[in-house]
């Protein structure tokens, strides 16, 4: 085995699994694991769940106890930050000052939160993000206390995620969009839309298609008032900012390898040199569910992406192919989505989203894409069987009276391909 080892920059869930697979698969070198916040790696996902509504302990969000690295001989670098890679010399350097050799580095940098580029977002106290811990034990700590009101600019997974939480322990809560509908380019019409109707019986407000211009503070300096393109001013406590993220592709940028909208690799997740991988967040890579490009932000994609990278540094490369699948709770709401609907020309509702129990099918071009389900996980695990097994379903079939998704799966169809095998 090769003596300078795996060096993994980023500790958040690609980068532990990533490290994690290469021992479940029996890799034997020097495992490092480099991750600039500090202590052990953690799940985000409850950080807008029940982290921050306090049903969640720290504890709760660990990806894996400390004794987990002694155990596995995972060297665990936090709070130091990988500031340069030399690709010919093979080594990184930390901001300590430290420098580590390599034969395989694995980028699992991740992504931070845009900003709002208006008056007063960079410059005011209480404007927030949430994206690490300490975004969330910020906003924890604020809203622990007295009824406060929340603006949250965004209205995409995090936001509304954040809105429901918030709304549920009583703050007085709006969310302002700049699109015409929440999460556009993520769900169907049906599905956001009926998000939206949802958090707003709560009593939270949410306008759409209104445009942030300005955050006003007071004479301390904090954030008092948002003022929309409207002529409009809401005011405000606190103000969190959920407008996306972009990925951290500097480092690889810097080292001379593709980035554009992500850190470009191909279908086993390599960059242009050989010797180094990208997952997760950062990752800009070729999906087979979408037919191009893509960079996902789901738990999903980092750890199938960390699996594939241990597959081929350990010499068993596969291409990555994994169907991509993702879920969002809003209060006692659960989302889950099955495949990728971008793009799609046809959908079919199956349930009743009155009652809080519905899926919507997706198709591109007569093919299912994506299935989006409330409520329903039974169809949300038969949707990723569906789609990682290529079976045809057509919109005619699945408008039929008596389409269900368990008989369905029960008895696939005879494809075209199976045809022409047992012609
Ligand atoms: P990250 O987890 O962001 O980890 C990257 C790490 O690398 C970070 O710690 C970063 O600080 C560090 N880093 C960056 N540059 C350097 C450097 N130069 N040196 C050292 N360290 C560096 N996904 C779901 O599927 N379902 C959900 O319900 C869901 N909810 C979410 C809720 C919130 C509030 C957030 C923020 C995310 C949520 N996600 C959810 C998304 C999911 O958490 C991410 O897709 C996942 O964490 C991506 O993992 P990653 O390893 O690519 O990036």
């Amino acid at each position: 085995m090769a003596a300078r080892g795996v060096v993994v920059v980023g500790a958040g869930q690609g980068g532990l699994e990533t490290a994690a697979a290469l021992r479940a698969r029996g890799y034997d070198g020097r495992i490092t694991l480099i991750g600039d916040e500090p202590g052990t790696p953690y799940q985000r996902p409850p950080l807008s769940k029940g982290y921050l509504s306090g049903t969640t302990t720290g504890d709760e969000l660990e990806l894996r106890p400390l004794s987990y690295f002694a155990a596995q001989d995972i060297g665990l670098v936090t709070g130091d930050r990988v500031t340069a890679i030399d690709r010919d010399l093979r080594t990184i350097l930390l901001a300590s000052g430290l420098s580590l050799p390599y034969d395989r580095l694995v980028l699992a940098t991740g992504a931070r939160p845009r900003t709002l580029p208006v008056p007063g977002a960079a410059s005011l106290s209480g404007v927030l993000s949430l994206r690490t811990l300490a975004d969330a034990d910020e906003l924890r700590g604020r809203l622990s206390g007295p009824p406060l009101q929340l603006v949250v600019v965004g209205a995409g997974f995090i936001g509304l995620e954040l809105a429901a939480t918030a709304r549920a322990l009583g703050h007085d809560v709006t969310v302002v969009e700049v699109q015409g509908r929440a999460l556009g380019r993520a769900l169907t019409p049906v599905t956001s839309g009926w998000l939206v109707d949802r958090l707003r019986r709560t009593g939270a407000r949410v306008l759409l298609g209104r445009e942030v211009t300005a955050l006003r503070g007071d004479a301390a300096g904090r954030v008092r008032v948002v003022e929309l393109d409207v002529a409009e001013r809401i005011p405000a406590d606190v103000v969190v900012v959920g407008v996306g993220v972009l990925p951290n592709t500097e480092l690889a940028a810097t080292a001379g390898l593709g980035v554009g909208d992500g850190i470009v690799v191909d279908r086993q997740l390599r960059t242009g040199d050989p010797d180094v991988f990208a997952v997760g967040d950062c990752a800009r890579f070729p999906s087979a569910s979408a037919g191009r490009h893509v960079r996902l932000e789901s738990v999903q994609n980092a750890s199938d992406q960390a699996r594939c990278v241990a597959a081929a540094i350990c010499g068993e490369p596969v291409p990555y192919t994994a169907v991509p699948w993702f879920w969002s709770e809003q209060g006692p709401v659960r989302l889950q989505i099955a495949g990728l609907g971008a793009g799609h020309d046809e959908t079919v509702v199956h349930g009743e989203p009155e009652s809080a129990s519905f899926s919507v099918l997706c198709f591109r071009r007569g093919r299912l894409a994506a299935v989006e389900s409330v409520g329903r996980p039974a169809d949300h695990g038969i949707a990723r069987r569906l789609l990682a097994s290529g079976t045809e379903l057509s919109p005619e079939e699945a408008l039929r009276p008596d389409f269900g998704f368990k008989t369905y799966v029960r008895t696939p169809p005879i494809t075209k391909e199976r045809l022409s095998v047992h012609a």
